[in-house]
């Protein structure tokens, strides 16, 4: 479960052109976000532009529904069917906000100034700059945390953005091609068709059950003389996949996965990465070879450099290593006025786009709050309350499984059932109407013809 960001209401009523939009307002305080992922997006559907001028700043000018970002490595869902342009949110909004597709590469809190980069690679006669604010509210996301391993950036395949999941998909088909090549040796048939993830978190298990049914439904018809030669590897360092679910689904996850020829090689730790293989410590501390031809490395966040910045100026406040730290009213510790939502923070829950969403809508009610105090009103702001919804992970061949809290305990459901209700769960949280008939769409598509097995 995400929490909803579903638009389909709102859209209809209030879409507004950006000429009828009121202007920038200079005796309006003004708020800059940084980012459009979940916890920005979720702040500025909720956030009064009444009250305040609002700035966007994030190098992608748009959405990603990350939930369903593994199919895309498998062409189940078409890309472009879970992005959404930001200036889609903007024009929802009463007064116009101005949106910079940039980096931002510093913030002075002193001087409550950010430094910003233009990224795109054709650039005007300006690309760097500095906007001041009045708040900020940093959405930056976070990284993927490579321990600082040689090899994993240069060989492996991260999958978190849109060029991720395109760079999966080139390699995959390019393994798959070189694999059919003329009097290839047969050892290295087999290097080229281990693909191999490591990480045995939601990312991992979900990216191993697309790639399954990719494997099975498609490759295995459109390639019959490779068909038995395909193999999955999933590496784990811990004792069992998915620590964050129920043991009975952790179970239920490791025998869906031996029955569809999944190896999953748990208590096992990757020490090295080279470009044909990586070394693991398996679970008898041996250091033991293994060939790949796709490697996907999905072994959680880590603070990107522009957090790792700021933390480093307000180095007092900010003790701890694995994120921004924040109180209960999401403001920056050692840092006024300057607020931060999702994964870019460090705290007790897990980094998901369920806490990110509710921590954005939090944000934009504490700003309304705020306004209406400075109007003279008697209004409270109350700490943030995470309320958890429940996980839910798709674990292959139709089959999905789900930790719901139900009354005051918790149910734990897996199968095929849960398959359709993980699907109607994602279709509706998708940001919009357009979003949901293109992944329907593309669900029936790929269902009648089978997944298109182009590179
Ligand atoms: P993001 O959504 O990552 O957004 C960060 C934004 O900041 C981006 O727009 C980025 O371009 C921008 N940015 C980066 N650097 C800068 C900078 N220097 N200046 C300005 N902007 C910047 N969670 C769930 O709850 N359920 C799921 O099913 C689920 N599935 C997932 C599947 C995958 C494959 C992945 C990778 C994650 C999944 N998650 C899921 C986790 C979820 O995506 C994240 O927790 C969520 O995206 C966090 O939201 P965020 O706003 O903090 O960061
Ligand atoms: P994660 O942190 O959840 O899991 C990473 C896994 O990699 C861990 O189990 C860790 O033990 C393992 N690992 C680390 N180093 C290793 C090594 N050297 N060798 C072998 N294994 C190693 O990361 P994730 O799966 O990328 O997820 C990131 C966040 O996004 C999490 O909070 C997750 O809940 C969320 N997410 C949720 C969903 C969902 O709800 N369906 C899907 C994807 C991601």
């Amino acid at each position: 479960a995400v929490g909803g960001l579903g638009y389909a209401s709102y859209e209809i009523y209030n879409k507004r052109h950006p000429l009828e939009q009121k202007p920038f307002d200079p005796k309006k305080r003004t708020v800059v976000v940084l980012g459009s992922g979940w916890g920005a997006v979720s702040f500025l559907k909720s956030i009064n532009t009444d009250d305040y001028n609002v700035m966007v700043v994030s190098p992608r000018n748009y959405f990603l529904f990350t939930p369903l970002l593994p199919s895309c490595t498998v062409g189940t869902i078409e890309l472009r069917s879970i992005m959404e342009p930001i200036r889609f949110i903007t024009q929802h909004k009463s007064r116009n906000v101005k949106f910079y597709e940039s980096e931002c590469t510093d913030i002075d809190p002193e001087s409550k100034t950010i430094s910003i980069t233009d990224v795109s690679d054709i650039k005007g006669s300006v690309s760097n700059t500095t906007v001041p604010y009045d708040y900020l509210v940093m959405a930056i996301g976070a990284d993927n945390q490579t321990f600082g391993m040689k090899g994993v950036k240069e060989f492996a395949c991260f999958l978190k953005e849109v060029w991720d999941a395109q760079k999966i998909r080139t390699r995959l088909m390019d393994c798959v091609e070189s694999a059919g090549f003329a009097k290839q040796a047969p050892e290295e048939v087999d290097r080229l068709l281990h693909m191999v993830v490591v990480g045995g978190g939601p990312t991992g298990v979900e990216y191993a059950a697309e790639l399954h049914d990719f494997l099975k439904d498609d490759l295995e018809v459109w390639y019959p003389e490779l068909a038995d030669k395909f193999r999955i590897t999933l590496v784990e360092a811990l004792p069992n996949v998915l620590p964050m679910f129920s043991s009975q689904l952790i179970q239920y996850t490791e025998s869906t996965f031996k029955q569809n020829k999944i190896e999953v090689l748990t208590k096992t730790m990757v020490k090295e990465v080279a470009d044909k293989e990586i070394k693991v410590m398996d679970a008898n501390k041996n250091l033991v070879s293994i060939p790949y031809g796709l490697l996907v490395w999905a072994t959680g966040n880590c603070p990107r450099p522009l957090a790792r910045k700021l933390m480093a100026r307000i180095k007092e406040s900010q003790t701890s290593p694995r994120g921004v730290l924040v109180d209960e009213y999401m403001r920056v510790a050692g840092a006024p006025d300057v607020y931060a939502i999702g994964d870019c923070t460090f705290s007790k829950y897990a980094p998901t786009a369920q806490v990110a969403t509710q921590q954005g809508l939090y944000l934009a009610s504490v700003f309304d709050n705020l306004a209406r105090i400075e109007e003279g009103q008697n209004k409270k702001i109350t700490p943030f309350e995470y309320s958890h919804q429940g996980s839910l992970a798709y674990i292959g061949s139709d089959k999905a499984i789900a930790d719901l809290p139900f009354l005051n305990g918790n149910v734990s459901v897996g199968g095929v059932a849960t398959y359709v209700f993980w699907r109607s769960v994602y279709i509706s949280n998708m940001f919009s109407f357009r979003n949901r008939f293109l992944v329907v769409g593309d669900w029936m598509k790929s269902k009648v013809f089978g997944r298109d097995v182009s590179r």
